[in-house]
């Protein structure tokens, strides 16, 4: 049955991704063309184009793939300068040996294979870095050669705006696929990977039983493997809802003041869904997602179902 998940904060690229499945396209080049689209997007300012950068100023992507039907993936870390992270992790998946790359060698390959380069830092995302660093008494010029540990302690603040792009989706065939893509947390450590391109933590997909993606805190999805182990979970015999309500709690549950700050997204083979955002009590406002399903025309707006911690 066609099913459509999508963590896309600004809704850009689900009319998109929702027509490509109902015109009979594969789940995973329906939600590469949904997630592409809000790569270009530079008025979300937490993935892609107008992404928020790092402590150094420096626009650093992730984004993965998986195929469901095979349990491929790809994935690609602190890629600096090209414009479609995903669709560079769908090429590392197609045409190397390995899942992931990173850095240097990432960026080398996006121009083996021809990836469209961009300049990611726009006037309004150096504006907001600017004015974070003067928030909290970071001197720009300094930034070259001064220890980074404080403040990066400084930028983990869950309450932050964030926000990866998760779509999931499954096609006509009845084929799975999870797709994420982000600039992580804003004004991260250079470097840092969050879960967004690890495959198990980030995303998994899994023809026989479904799929999840997380939006969030990263750290906390790569300590609890919450991706894949809610789709082990729908495994083990729960449904959709009890698995991402059991992955939740074990996220919950570690000792880290941060654990309010996390979405999970799954969708089952069967057709359904279920989405969990954890929050702490004094955040009122729940994030929002999209989703269509069997023959629904459009893609609609629904609120997350909130765990507070
Ligand atoms: N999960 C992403 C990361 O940790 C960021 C986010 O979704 O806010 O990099």
């Amino acid at each position: 049955m066609l099913n459509l998940v999508a963590g896309d904060w600004k809704g850009t690229g689900v009319a998109l991704a929702w027509a490509a499945l109902r015109a009979g396209q594969a789940a995973l080049d329906a939600i590469e063309q949904g997630i592409r689209a809000v790569e270009s997007n530079p008025d979300d300012c937490s993935v892609g184009l107008g992404g928020l950068p790092n402590l150094v100023g420096e626009v650093e992507l992730d984004g993965a793939v998986m195929d469901g039907r095979t349990r491929a993936a790809g994935a690609v870390g602190n890629l600096r300068g090209y414009a479609h992270p995903v669709s560079i992790a769908r090429a590392i998946m197609e045409k190397l040996p390995h899942v992931m790359l990173v850095g240097a060698g990432a960026a080398r390959f996006a121009d083996e294979i021809g990836a469209e380069r961009a300049e990611l830092l726009t006037e309004d995302s150096y504006r907001q870095w600017q004015a974070w660093l003067g928030k909290n008494g970071v001197d720009a010029a300094n930034l070259g050669h001064m220890p980074l540990a404080r403040a990066a302690w400084a930028a983990m603040d869950p309450q932050h705006a964030g926000g990866t792009t998760v779509y999931l989706a499954q096609d006509a065939a009845g084929n799975i696929a999870a797709a994420t893509s982000t600039s992580g947390c804003a004004w991260k450590y250079p470097g840092r990977l969050g879960d967004t391109p690890v495959v198990g933590a980030g995303l998994y997909a899994d023809n026989r039983y479904g799929a999840a993606a997380c939006t969030g805190i990263g750290e906390l999805a790569i300590r609890t493997s919450l991706a894949r182990s809610t789709v082990l979970y729908m495994k083990m015999g729960m449904s959709v809802e009890e698995a991402v309500h059991e992955a939740m709690d074990d996220m919950a549950s570690l000792p880290d003041w941060r654990a309010g700050g996390l979405t999970l997204y799954a969708i089952d083979a069967a057709g359904g869904h279920c989405t969990v955002g954890a929050y702490k009590d004094d955040r009122d406002d729940s994030p929002r997602y999209h989703v269509a399903a069997g023959d629904q025309s459009q893609p609609v707006e629904r609120d997350v179902t909130r765990l507070d911690v």
